[in-house]
């Protein structure tokens, strides 16, 4: 007789076999927690947790709530509110959908529930342990919900037993918190663990978010990043490369407001910074990339936290570029805004999918060779205001503003107009040199003080960057040639590098067993002596090759223009300071020096009136 063996798993266990896909540790409770709350359209949350939500996670919002009935349902597995039919799947707004969360979470910890819908007398409350309903009866509570959550796999004892830390499981919990904060400013959000408050977030823009949860500092940090094209929105903050870290975990990308970890996309942001930043340093950046849910994949793992675009690549270049813009745009000055028109490609979106791609790689293309169009556009406004500071410029601010505003459209000077109104007239001066090693100018804004040696570094480094693509470096030749005995290691790096220290204008032949033979050094370095210059470059390249995570050619660029860079101490002519302040403002990147140290400081009005307040 055959027998039947298959039958279905009570609910019980099959609850709980989803728990161990959905609640991995305490973190993943306060995620779903959280999201359910948003979701409910609460304008306040408040976390508790106790022992690393090991012994407590309890959420209280002030959203919707539930009914009786739906508060039962809540926690049978597949319930949801949010959707009901396959087609919702593709214009999901909400966090959850599921309706996993809950009956896993009841599956494997105790809960209670107090929920309460506005236009109702009593709320409802439901104790459930294990996946059987402990207790159910109408209760007086607030409008809103609160679930508290405690014991956290008290029966299942091996996996309690894999929980972490409780710091490591409340760094866990953070980043949670820190991600739904960062994703919903507007709403106010607290956190308490074992009775101390950890966060106390207002209400408020983003920035002020950023603020709350990563500290004061950060409030002069924050570049802001807009880009928008047909296919994809991007707005939010990139952090100046000076606050960059070496530890990572502050980088942020929302796609449609739900978190996400992207390393292709997290590279756009670090090869926008390309030069900025030391080996290993991160930058801080939230950025919401907003975009057609067609054109995502975020029908996975509810844990998951990658998800896949249809055109990854577009989307690196739409972002890279965006942030570079950001990077350049900002702190050229302090007193002028420019914002752009971010409209990169509106017309991508016609095209097809290739002609997508490869017009991204063209622009994307452009954007490294000469920088972007707004990138020259920026720069000429800025010599544009930049030569009026300097050439006896008792031009009205307004009517400069207006000048710049007409061609541009979009570029703001932020004017340094007194009370009274009238404009502040600002005769020429020449540079002055200060302790052979700044450069003090006075401009428009205020006054400007330049690093020479920084920007000289940044000047050369730009050059040699070009000279070494286009292999145009120009050599001086010496009316005699010079011989340079080099120890078998540092002969081997030249060797190694023959070709592209030729392109930056060395001319120079092996000669015997140790030897090279200088005919010829670079223009921008004469005057240099040619066995300390080519000496100190292959020092200079080890040494970076040693700290820096950048290719050969980054490393050697970056040597050469750190040993041929005017030095602290040098004399500088009235228009060698001029000619120096010139060439840095014409460089794609004037703020920094290559290692990210800013190349100048200004201290406009304001802040220079503030020194005497
Ligand atoms: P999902 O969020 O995927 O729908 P959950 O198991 O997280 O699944 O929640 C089930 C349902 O319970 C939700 O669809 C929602 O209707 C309701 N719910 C859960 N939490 C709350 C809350 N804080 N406020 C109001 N309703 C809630
Ligand atoms: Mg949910």
């Amino acid at each position: 007789m055959a027998l039947d063996i298959i039958h279905l798993l009570p609910d019980s266990i099959a609850n709980q076999i989803a728990a161990g896909e959905v609640v991995q540790r305490p973190a993943s409770v306060v995620k779903e927690l959280l999201e359910n709350s948003i979701d409910a359209g609460a304008l306040k949350i408040q976390l508790i947790v106790k022992d690393a939500g090991k012994a407590l996670i309890q959420v209280i919002d002030d959203g919707k709530g539930m009914s009786g009935t739906d508060a039962r349902m809540s926690f049978e597995r597949h319930a949801t509110s949010k959707i009901t039919s396959a087609d919702d799947l593709f214009k999901i707004k909400t966090m959850g959908f599921r309706g996993e969360a809950l009956p896993s979470i009841s599956a494997i910890a105790q809960v209670e529930l107090k929920t309460k819908q506005a236009d109702t007398e009593l709320g409802n409350y439901i104790c459930i342990e294990a996946s059987t309903i402990k207790k159910q009866e109408p209760v007086a509570t607030p409008d809103g919900t609160s679930i508290s959550v405690k014991n956290l796999f008290f029966n299942v004892p091996a996996r309690r037993n894999f929980l972490k830390s409780n710091p490591v499981e409340l760094r866990h919990i953070i980043d949670e918190f820190q991600r739904v904060a960062l994703a919903n400013s507007e709403v106010t959000l607290t956190m308490h663990q074992n009775d101390l408050e950890v966060f106390n977030l207002t209400a408020g823009k983003l920035s002020h978010r950023v603020v709350g949860l990563f500290g004061k500092n950060y409030k002069e940090q924050l570049i802001p990043c807009t880009e928008e094209t047909e296919l994809v929105k991007i707005q939010g903050y990139v952090g100046k490369p000076e606050s960059a870290k070496k530890t990572r975990g502050e980088q942020f990308f929302f796609v449609n407001n739900r978190f996400i970890k992207n390393n292709y996309l997290n590279h756009a942001v670090q090869n926008a910074y390309e030069g900025l930043l030391p080996k290993d340093y991160t930058p801080f950046y939230v950025l919401f990339i907003d975009i057609d849910p067609k054109h995502v994949d975020i029908n996975v793992h509810p844990t998951k936290t990658e998800v896949k675009f249809d055109d990854e690549r577009l989307l690196y270049g739409i972002i890279k570029s965006g942030v570079k813009q950001a990077l350049g745009a900002h702190n050229v000055s302090p007193s002028i805004d420019f914002s752009y028109d971010v409209n990169f490609d509106s017309a991508a979106v016609e095209l097809s999918r290739q002609e997508r791609t490869s017009k991204a790689d063209r622009e994307y293309g452009q954007f490294k060779s000469t920088g972007s169009p707004r990138e020259q556009s920026n720069l000429e406004h800025w010599s544009k205001l930049y030569e009026v500071a300097q050439n006896e410029s008792s031009v009205d601010q307004q009517q400069l503003q207006k000048e710049i505003g007409d061609d541009a459209g979009s570029v703001t000077v932020e004017s340094t107009i007194n009370q009274s109104g009238d404009s502040i007239k600002t005769e020429s001066h020449p540079p002055f040199q200060m302790h052979r090693t700044y450069i003090v100018k006075q401009v428009k804004s205020g006054m400007m003080l330049v690093n020479q040696h920084l920007a000289h570094e940044r000047v050369l480094y730009e050059k040699h960057q070009r000279n070494l693509q286009n292999k145009t470096g120009s050599s001086q030749r010496f009316l005699f040639s010079r011989q340079l005995e080099l120890n078998t290691s540092d002969l081997s790096i030249v060797k190694e590098l023959e070709e592209e220290i030729k392109a930056l204008g060395f001319d120079f032949e092996f000669f015997g067993n140790n030897s090279i033979v200088v005919n010829g050094i670079p223009t921008d370095a004469i005057g240099l002596d040619e066995e300390v210059l080519f000496e100190g470059l292959i020092e200079q390249f080890k040494e970076n090759r040693k700290d820096l995570s950048v290719d050969k050619k980054e490393s050697l660029i970056r040597a050469l223009s750190k040993k041929s860079a005017t030095k602290q101490g040098q004399k500088l002519s009235d228009e060698e300071m001029t000619g120096l302040i010139d060439q840095l403002f014409a460089c794609e990147n004037p703020n920094y020096s290559p290692l990210g140290q800013p190349t100048f400081v200004i201290l406009d009005h304001s802040k220079l009136e503030g020194l005497f307040r």
